[in-house]
């Protein structure tokens, strides 16, 4: 078997360079099934893309919208979406999904499954391996549109949650060594990396009122920035938590 594809479970081979058939549209049988019973797990760029849609406050997000629960990271607690009392996703209306430029990443990716492997010497960087998934209930795989990996991904504009999701991806790690020392879960520090990556609004009020731009070097252009787009603002806030954390950022105090 090849190096690289060892370490995945048995059975499961990524797709390479092969081609899929899939497609979604209101004429497949089972359109919006796959909406029903969904638990979906959302990542920090996925609220800042839904909260926008909705043109909704993050705190209210957060508040309304999602249930926080125990995920994988012992340390750190997960979203997940709160499904209406029918057991729908909230987006979801007759005609389809009400926030489809702005899906989160999962129904973006499906029904492809993305894994990222941080440790193969021989990339020097990480390297994105994709599954196909294959439920029952999903008649778009009979569906006659064919795509590789890549026409995918281009297609359902899935780089820019990608990048995004890697950022938290390295947060997450962090967070998983325990890093809140003799605070614990749930002290002042935990509660300013939850605000940073789920509350961005309450961020941005929190960095304003306490001027809190002014301790690092940042230059104009990264000020107009921040000032403009929340995922900057998040990636200010994530160096932030590092050097809280860590002493390590890209940050330089002044
Ligand atoms: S966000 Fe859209 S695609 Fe995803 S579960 Fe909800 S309605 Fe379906
Ligand atoms: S089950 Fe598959 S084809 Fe049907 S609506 Fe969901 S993603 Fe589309």
């Amino acid at each position: 078997m090849d190096k690289d594809i060892k370490e995945f479970p048995e059975g499961l081979v990524p797709l390479g360079k092969n081609e899929f058939n899939f497609d979604c549209h209101p004429d497949v049988p089972c359109f919006t099934n796959c909406c029903k019973k969904v638990e979906l797990i959302l990542y920090p760029y996925d609220v800042i893309r839904l909260k926008n849609a909705l043109k909704i406050d993050s705190e209210k997000f957060i508040h309304e919208h999602v249930n926080v629960i125990k995920g994988n990271n012992p340390y750190f607690p997960s979203i997940m979406l709160k499904l209406g009392d029918d057991e729908f996703c909230p987006y979801l209306e007759k005609s389809g999904c009400t926030v489809y430029m702005d899906r989160p990443s999962a129904c973006r990716t499906y029904p492809l499954e993305r894994a990222v492997d941080r440790t193969n010497p021989k990339a020097g960087r990480p390297q994105d391996y994709y599954f196909l998934t294959n439920h029952e209930y999903c008649h778009g795989h009979k569906e006659s549109r064919n795509f590789s990996v890549k026409s995918w991904l281009r297609n359902q504009r899935i780089d820019e949650f990608n990048n995004a999701n890697d950022l938290w991806t390295e947060m997450d790690t962090l967070f998983a060594e325990n890093p809140w020392k003799g605070e614990g879960v749930g002290g002042p520090k935990q509660q300013m990396a939850f605000m940073i990556s789920y509350n961005i609004d309450g961020f941005r009020r929190f960095c304003d009122e306490r001027q809190a731009y002014k301790q690092f070097k940042l230059n104009k252009d990264e000020r107009r920035r921040i000032d403009k787009d929340d995922l900057e603002l998040q990636k200010f806030g994530f160096e932030w938590l590092k050097l809280i954390l860590t002493g390590k950022s890209s940050l330089v105090a002044r």
